[in-house]
């Protein structure tokens, strides 16, 4: 079978994608190459699936790179130690049994308005307005629906998270998660202003009022530098990120031992139900 890979620590995978056949078509090393030149002399096949070889990060940058394929994330076993559920092995094993579910998960997409050019960036996690310079407060006015809802609001910036965000970034800044709609978050506010759970199909228009302020998408690099009077509208894009696993991938058991501090006191609860089965 044909795949496409992209991570980083790809030579330990190397054993399993002999194991089970699996041919290289596009494979973008992290640990070795410019991937954005490479990317852009590159054909995609759309059918063709790919394994992202890494943590959250690297699902991200696939999900950007291969934005019509399918992609099964797998933990780089390097830096994130898996229980025994989860090796590579028992990853692609069940995906050839066809034991893992291939979920839609909603994107964003946001477009600057600068002059009379547009601009913009696609978002699986997020996306987000920020201060440029460090010691001086974006200002901002605030639209749901083509409605009003702060006159101008002044602190680090703002954004708009999906669900997958909303464990991410979003909740960094609210201490709150959500279950449905996508979330709109204030970073850092003077003003004592309510992080909001919008339906998602909401139109969230963020107008600079004092800048300069930079528009960004989750992890990736590339940002769009604003001004003040220019305007960002976020709503959800027509395109999805299809991820296979995600459970898999985001396993409470395998958090444990890649967290055995932070979630000592689930660590020991996991290990009692372990002990009883
Ligand atoms: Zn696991």
């Amino acid at each position: 079978m044909l795949i496409n890979l992209i991570g980083k620590n790809l030579s330990d995978f190397a054993p399993i994608m002999d194991k089970y056949n699996l041919q290289k078509d596009i494979v973008i090393d992290y640990d070795n190459e410019n991937y954005k030149q490479k990317m852009a002399n590159t054909s995609v096949d759309n059918d063709a699936l790919v394994i992202a070889h890494g943590g959250d990060g690297t699902l991200l940058g696939a999900a950007h790179l291969f934005n019509n394929n399918k992609i099964l994330p797998i933990r780089d076993s390097r830096t994130a130690p898996v229980c025994a559920e989860h090796t590579y092995e028992k990853i692609i094993e069940n995906y050839f049994k066809n034991r893992l579910i291939c979920n839609e998960y909603t994107k964003l997409v946001g477009t600057a308005f600068i002059n009379n050019e547009e601009k913009k960036l696609h978002g699986i996690n997020d996306i987000f307005i920020h201060n440029v310079n460090r010691v001086a407060a974006v200002r901002y006015r605030v639209f749901i629906d083509n409605e009003l809802y702060a006159d101008e609001i002044v602190g680090d910036g703002a954004g708009v998270a999906t669900i997958l965000g909303s464990t991410a970034y979003y909740r960094s800044i609210t201490h709150s998660t959500f279950r449905v709609g996508i979330g709109l978050a204030f970073s850092n506010s003077t003003e004592i202003t309510n992080h909001l759970v919008l339906n998602e199909n909401s139109v969230i228009k963020l107008q600079i009022t004092r800048g300069p302020a930079v528009m960004v998408a989750d992890n990736i690099s590339e940002q769009v530098m604003l001004k003040e009077g220019d305007t960002v509208e976020i709503k959800k894009s027509n395109n999805t990120a299809k991820i296979i696993g995600m459970d898999a991938f985001m396993c409470p058991k395998c958090r444990v031992l890649r967290h055995p501090n932070q979630y000592r006191f689930l660590n020991k609860s996991l290990n009692k139900i372990s002990k009883k089965i």
